[in-house]
This record gives structure tokens, sequence and C-alpha cells, in this order.
């Protein structure tokens, strides 16, 4: 079959590779369609470090074509979604209900052979049956919506809040949608271009900020009354954007860390502010226990993620789609490997 390979960072080769067969616990399904992600990036730009060679590709929605001999409730020929971080079960993490920190990840994609491919051998317990009436399209950004549906668990937003999501790319987005789908009054989109906010008010967003044109911090502060906004979703990952989070907080707020900043990366907080403020600040990582729901969120519309897809690449022209996920020209928001 042919696969995308990362045989090193700034490497990735479309090859002629084995096909898969299932073990025991197992299936193997024929890949439709595969988000390309900024984790993908970051394996191919060396940033966070993959089982090399491994085909790259963890946001995957398929066919069932063979399943191992142990599996029980899946069969051949059901449309299904993986999850990524399929979770081992048995570790103590796991069974004390914290499997983002399960000692034995799979980490499709990452530490495991992923969805860049024409074939993915996967576990059966990672692998959901997509509802009926979810196109694959919209199945293959399961995995990004999962972790949104953990970050908007950790913001546990209130009726009638004013929420602040900054950064405007597909993550943020996403989580302006379904923040107001969880019962923020207000939900402003912070980003530096303009055409990401217009695609935030077409939908989750209520009001928007461009920071390349005011003050980010200012200007929230001026839209609620010098109070600041009771919760912020950071969907950055940059230590400028994390410290304006805090500075736009309300006495009492919250802030979420959700963007993936660069390891080590140092951030200014004041802790008398911490202290006398009385702010939390929590960070989302992952997608613990939530494929069920994201799949749920996006079949009744509390999310419209798949009108995020800004392109569909056929497998061939991946590093194509990869470069312009680097360079993200405007109007690219997500790509969709469809081998
Ligand atoms: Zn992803
Ligand atoms: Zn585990």
């Amino acid at each position: 079959m042919k696969a995308a390979v990362l045989h090193k960072p700034g490497e990735l080769v479309v090859e002629e590779v084995p096909t898969p067969a299932a073990g025991p616990n197992e299936v193997v399904l024929k890949v439709e369609a595969c988000g390309l992600c900024g984790t993908d990036l970051k394996l191919y730009e060396g940033h966070y470090t993959a089982n090399c060679p491994v085909i790259i590709g963890h946001e995957m929605a398929g066919t069932i074509v063979e399943t191992g001999k142990e599996v029980q409730g899946l069969k051949v020929g059901d449309n299904v979604v993986v999850d990524p971080n399929e979770s081992c079960g048995a570790c103590d993490w796991c069974r004390s209900g914290y499997s983002t920190y399960c000692e034995d990840m799979a980490a499709y994609g990452v530490l495991r052979d992923g969805g860049f491919a024409e074939y993915c051998r996967v576990g059966a317990k990672g692998t959901y049956l997509m509802p009926e009436g979810l196109s694959f399209k919209a199945a293959a950004l399961t995995e990004p919506v999962s972790c949104a549906v953990h970050g908007i668990d950790r913001a546990a937003p209130e009726l009638g809040q004013t929420a602040v999501i900054i950064g405007g790319g597909p993550m943020g987005q996403i989580h302006a949608q379904l923040v107001r789908a969880a019962g923020a009054a207000r939900t402003i989109l912070i980003d530096i271009f303009q055409w990401k906010l217009d695609i935030g008010l077409q939908r989750g967003a209520s009001e928007v900020i461009n920071a390349q044109e005011q003050d980010a911090v200012e200007a929230v502060m001026e839209m609620t009354d010098g109070q600041g906004a009771d919760l912020v979703i950071e969907a950055v990952g940059t230590m400028a954007t994390i410290e304006q989070a805090v500075g736009m907080l309300k006495k009492h707020g919250k802030l979420v860390i959700f963007g993936l900043s660069a390891e080590g990366a140092q951030a200014k907080i004041v802790p008398f502010d911490v202290l006398t403020r009385e702010l939390t600040i929590v960070g989302a990582w992952v997608n613990p226990y939530t494929f069920p729901r994201a799949l749920q969120t996006m079949l009744t519309g509390q999310v419209d993620a798949e009108s995020l897809i800004s392109e569909e690449v056929p497998l061939d022209n991946i590093n194509e789609a990869m470069q312009h996920l680097a360079e993200k020209p405007e109007g690219f928001m997500k790509a969709l490997i469809v081998p």
C-alpha cells in the first residue's frame, strides 16, 4: 500500500509499504480521510518527537476491512473513527479515571503507524462506530473536537459568562463554538488576522478583537466595563498570549491553557495577582473519555468543524499540504488528506 512515512524530521516520503494485517484485538481500516494538524507539523519540524520511521496522521476515519479474531462489536464494512490516544485501560491512571496520563498510550501517527496511508491497523478498543449522518470528512475531525471537548470540560463555563478565546486557528474556532454551546453568553475571539476573525463571526464568536490593531487586554477590559473575562481559553501557545490571557481575567476568573507551547518556555505570572484576584489556571491535555461526546456535538451541530476544512489533498501531495500548514496562507484553515 501507499503511505506517508516520516523517516526523520524534514523527510516525509510517500512510498510503498506492506499492507498491515490485524492482530487478535485489532482492526484494519481503509482510510477515507485523515486530518493534517499542527502536531504533524511539529513532528515534521522535529519540535515534537516521533518514533521514526513512522507513518504519521492521527485524525482518521475509514471503513473496516479486517477484524482480529478476538474483536467484538465491530465488523467488516463498519465506518469508524479512531481515538489516536487509545489508552491501555489497565494502568493505575486509566483505572483511576485519568487516561490522559496512561503509561501505555497507543499514540497512532506519533509512536505507532497512523492514518496517512491507504490502510491503518488500530486497536479495537480505541475504535468507535461513526454515527449515521456524519460524513467521513467531518468524522476525521473527531479527534481535534474531542480535545476541545476536554478543554471545555476543564473550563466548565457557566450560563451567562463572558469567554475569551485567544487564537483563530481550527482549535480556537472549535472552542469558540463549543463554549457558546456550553452556555457562555459572550464569546470574544482574538487573532491577528481579520479573515480568521470573520470566519469566527460566522459561527462561534459573538465579538472579535484584531490584536494587530488594538491591545488585546485593553480591548477586553473596555468591552467588559473594566471587569475582564470570566474565562479565557488560550489556543496559541506563546508566552505573550499566555501573559495577556492572565491580564484580561476578571477577579475569580479562569484561564485554560490549551495551545501547545514550546517545552521549557517560561511566562511571567505575578503570584500576588493570582492570590488576591483568586485566579484559576488549568491545563487541558488531549482527550480523555471525550470521543463519544465529540461525535454527538458534531452530529447535532453544536460544532461545525467540517466547514473549517479548507483543502482536500490526495496522499501523493501531502508535502504540499504540509507546506501550506507551515506558511498558513490567507484562507488556509485545515487540510484533509484523502488517501
Ligand atoms: Zn491533531
Ligand atoms: Zn493506561
